[in-house]
């Protein structure tokens, strides 16, 4: 599909050959704004199996650089210690991507776009799981990959990330200082920054376009755990498209996740003001972000679909984790157990608000 780029903030706009992850003029984030006249869906698209590379005509590449990622299960919750039988609730399970989140959705479009664009070299900056999920798509495609990462970052992932083949970068700061990083790294060399930044946001648009394709009845409510804001931004553009297609009618509600150790998406909902940095206390490392990058767009997508915002303590998120591990056989980490641990949280603050209602919580992944 057609397209060019769009400045989040002064509108300025760049043709869909600019490689910059950042507007030239005011530094804020670009959005991919299609000609949707220009989309030719194939014909019998709705009734084709729900995958990642079905939606390709809503994605800004001509091919995409895939390792199987997507196609993930949307599996109805049975006992997990917690009763729920008046809630239709469904787990979107992402913890079987490649790489184990669904950042490789991500990585599948963005690499794509890189290699399209001429690239032989991506860097980006992680708390674990965006890293490890580049690092190995870019191996895949021959291409050299640099991960900045905080110093005090989850030593596992950094050493999966290694071994993925990428050059790690260790940063004192958090990740809000890995991006600053990186950003400033991929001026000065002339490469192509990957992360939370437009074509990431396109390529995981198919968790939403799945749970739609994937669902019976459409959800009431989606909860999506925020740590940069990204994916909750691209499930609300992925319902936003299926909408303008016919494809959808109701839109389901948005609810956000965050912990309360690092909360600064949902304090400044609740307090309906901008957000504010603050510094990551969680033990959540995937959604341990202190600003999130697409939190203004996460914001205006949870408001303009009447959704919610909710915090929810580290312990409550693990005691969560092992209950669906323990239950249901699903291993997650913190930040990929963290939207279902908001659902109980705000089910226990009001025991009728969700009944007779479907809803679906994102398992995020599991590393
Ligand atoms: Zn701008």
């Amino acid at each position: 599909m057609e397209y060019h780029l769009k400045c989040y903030d002064c509108g300025s706009v760049y043709g869909a050959d600019a490689a910059f992850a950042r507007c030239k003029r005011c530094g804020s984030i670009l959005e991919v704004k299609y000609d949707y006249a220009t989309l030719g869906l194939p014909k019998g698209f709705e009734s084709q199996k729900p995958r990642h590379r079905k939606y390709l005509p809503f994605y800004p590449v001509k091919k995409l650089v895939s390792l199987g990622e997507g196609e993930s299960g949307l599996v109805r919750a049975g006992y997990i210690g917690i009763p729920a039988d008046e809630v239709n609730l469904f787990l979107k399970v992402e913890t079987g991507n490649p790489t184990g989140s669904f950042k490789d959705r991500g990585s599948s479009v963005e690499i794509a776009k890189a290699k399209e664009l001429g690239f032989g070299e991506v860097c980006c900056a992680s708390t674990g799981n965006m890293g490890l999920s580049i690092a190995t798509y870019a191996d895949y495609a021959g291409m050299k990959c640099t991960v900045f990462i905080s110093r005090n970052g989850n030593r596992e992932k950094i050493h999966r990330i290694r071994k993925a083949g990428a050059k790690i970068v260790l940063v004192d700061g958090d990740f809000n200082k890995s991006i600053e990083t990186a950003e400033r790294f991929a001026a000065r060399g002339g490469l192509f920054l990957c992360g939370d930044y437009h074509y990431r946001k396109e390529g995981q648009k198919s968790v939403g376009f799945e749970i739609i394709d994937q669902s019976k009845k459409t959800p009431d409510y989606v909860f999506v755990p925020v740590g940069n804001g990204t994916l909750l931004a691209s499930v609300y553009k992925s319902f936003l498209e299926y909408r303008r297609m016919g494809i959808l009618g109701k839109m389901p509600k948005l609810v956000a996740v965050q912990s309360m150790q690092c909360d600064p998406f949902v304090s400044a909902f609740k307090e309906g003001r901008e957000i504010r940095h603050i510094k990551p206390r969680t033990k959540a490392d995937a959604i341990a972000v202190g600003f999130p990058t697409f939190g203004f767009e996460a914001l205006t997508a949870v408001r303009k679909t009447g959704g919610d915002a909710t915090a929810v303590h580290d312990n409550a998120i693990l005691w969560v984790s092992q209950k669906l591990k323990k239950h249901m056989g699903i291993g997650s980490e913190l930040g990929g157990a963290a939207a279902l641990a908001g659902f109980f949280e705000m089910r226990g603050d009001d025991m009728r608000r969700f009944d007779g209602k479907t809803v679906v919580a994102v398992i995020t992944g599991d590393n």
